[in-house]
């Protein structure tokens, strides 16, 4: 299946549609309001897609609502903030979270020469479906249109040069996962799962999944691990939901344990507000936590590309003694 990018005219806005192996449209998604004034070609081929350098890491979970969306978005603001020329990808279709987290509310999708042009926010480029359809419209996809979707996303956004691509996946073991592994060179998964043994099970399914898909496991994150109640004096540690659930699934399925999140209201409302830079407020334990999963996480993933030969190694000769540094 093939998607074509075209102008309906010029107040109905992007209309991207989704046409079958026999030419028939099979889905037509509508972006609201206008889409500027460039020229919108048909497909071009995926010249933009930034697989040359770009290490791609997928965030997946084993279920929804564990604050995949969440993090994916701190990881990707976290090491653009380290220097680093950071994409992410709403692949999460069914449910994209992007416009929100980001704050792209009212914000438009601007197209150039048949070309997505992600949205530059908070020090990321964001591209996400969530605005190429509307906020209330349930998201229907069948296998082979979620394919399309997901690819018209990695291959028509105008991503230029890009050191990371975060790909925020939809929740569970589905189709976009399959679609990834074929489109992008993937360098590596992380993990999302809240502490509960529910939820343990459903991420260790997922990590087979990309084991299963050839993708490394970066390691596992313990989102929603702890609450501190920083009202009282001293700060009192309530252990909602089990502490160290993750983690102990991790090391019992020999993934990399990449750090702890606790919940925070401040990142809830943050996150609400789409202002996910005020996470990173300096001195802060939230700042803290999202500073180490991101060090964890760069770690590992500068390993992983190493080892797929997506980087080499450097060799740095500093004044004085001579080291060398990977
Ligand atoms: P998922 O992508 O797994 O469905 P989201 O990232 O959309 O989950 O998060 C679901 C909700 O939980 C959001 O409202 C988000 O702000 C909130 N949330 C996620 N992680 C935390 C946390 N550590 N503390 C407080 N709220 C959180």
């Amino acid at each position: 299946m093939a998607g074509v990018l075209r102008q309906a005219g010029p107040l109905a806005g992007l209309v991207v549609e989704f046409i079958g192996a026999g030419g028939e449209r099979v889905h037509t998604a509508r972006a609201g309001g206008e889409v500027g004034h460039t020229p919108i070609g048909g497909l071009t081929p995926a010249a933009g897609t930034p697989t040359g350098s770009a290490r791609v890491i997928a965030v997946g979970a084993g279920k929804g609502g564990v604050g995949k969306s969440t993090i994916a978005v701190n990881l990707a603001v976290g090491l653009a903030r380290r220097g680093r020329a950071v994409g992410i990808l709403d692949a999460d279709i069914y449910g994209p979270s992007l416009p929100t987290l980001l704050g792209l509310g009212a914000m438009e999708q601007r197209v150039v020469g048949g070309r997505l042009q992600p949205f530059l926010v908070h020090g990321v480029k964001a591209i996400t479906i969530g605005k190429l359809v509307e906020a209330d419209k349930p998201l229907i996809w069948r296998g082979p249109m979620a394919h399309g979707a997901f690819k018209q996303l990695a291959e028509q956004t105008d991503w230029g040069e890009l050191d990371d691509l975060i790909v925020d996946l939809p929740p569970g073991t589905g189709d976009v996962s399959l679609t990834l592994a074929q489109t992008l060179r993937l360098t590596g998964a992380v993990v999302v799962c809240t502490p509960q043994r529910v939820a343990q099970d459903d991420a260790a399914r997922a990590a087979k999944m990309f084991e299963q898909l050839g993708i490394e496991v970066l390691g596992v994150v313990e989102n929603m691990s702890y609450f501190v109640a920083d009202d009282l004096t001293p700060p009192r540690v309530y252990d909602l939901f089990g502490r160290g659930g993750a983690a102990a699934m991790a090391s019992r399925l020999r993934l990399p344990f990449l750090g702890e999140v606790p919940i925070s209201v401040a990142l809830r409302t943050n996150s609400d507000k789409g202002d996910p830079s005020a996470n990173f407020a300096a001195g802060t334990a939230l700042a803290g936590a999202l500073e180490a999963l991101v060090g964890a996480v760069e770690e590992r993933a500068a390993s992983a590309a190493v080892r797929l030969g997506q980087s080499r190694p450097t060799l740095t000769v500093r004044s004085g003694a001579a080291r060398s540094g990977a």
